[in-house]
């Protein structure tokens, strides 16, 4: 077996500069929330994309959120069918377990998850059509929103409008799973849909009765 390779020498160059800085001037609270287990007050899902990072947007330490990320921040319907449910398993982690107050899906401009699903509803992309690409079958479930975007003609603004829409799929899908209908019902937990655009660094927050989002 040969398939694991020590560290990278940048990786343990930057470790050890965090070690001698970050984490000795900080050791007492860092020790604190080793034996005081986790208390995050908020969940967050976001995209993998390296540009997204919503502990930098918010400011936040260790222990303040509960993160989940994949491509392009996307919740799937509630399918209790015996399989391998990676976000379900963190979104009943979190709901269940840490009962955290707030959920929030972070969604942003440029997902090119996204932007590969609009290419595969127009017909552009077989090779995330195949039945083979885990890409391809995970963004199947943005496809029924492309209806509210297909006639928008700015390949650009069509994008960041689907952006915003796949937010939008996530919340409806998070109040398919009845631990989470039933905490947002009772009022123990808040659902929350942001957008962020990298570029200009803003924030957008889904505003369910007017169905838009608006800066925050
Ligand atoms: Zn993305």
């Amino acid at each position: 077996m040969n398939f694991a390779k020590p560290l990278p020498n940048y990786l343990v160059k930057r470790y050890h500069g965090w070690k001698a800085t970050t984490y000795s001037e900080n050791q007492v609270w860092y020790r604190r929330l080793a034996t005081e287990g986790q208390r995050p007050r908020a969940m967050v899902i976001s995209c993998c994309d390296s540009r997204v990072h919503v502990t930098s947007i918010f400011g936040a330490d260790q222990g303040e959120f509960f993160i989940h990320r994949n491509i392009a921040n996307l919740v799937p319907p509630y399918a209790p069918d015996g399989d391998h449910h990676g976000t379900s398993a963190t979104i009943e982690y979190a709901v269940t377990a840490l009962k955290v107050a707030h959920l929030i899906v972070l969604g942003h401009s440029q997902c090119g998850g996204v932007q590969g699903c609009i290419d595969m509803c127009k017909g552009q992309a077989p090779q995330l059509e195949a039945k083979e690409s885990f890409v391809g079958r995970w963004m199947d479930i943005l496809k029924p929103k492309f209806d509210l975007v297909a006639d928008v003609e700015d390949s650009t603004d069509q994008a960041r409008q689907f952006e915003r829409q796949a937010v939008v799929a996530s919340l409806e899908n998070l109040m398919t799973f009845p631990f989470v209908s039933a905490a947002v019902e009772d009022g123990s937990l808040s659902l929350h849909g942001l957008w962020t655009d990298i570029g200009e660094g803003g924030l957008m927050c889904y505003d369910p009765q007017e169905n838009k989002f608006v800066a925050v």
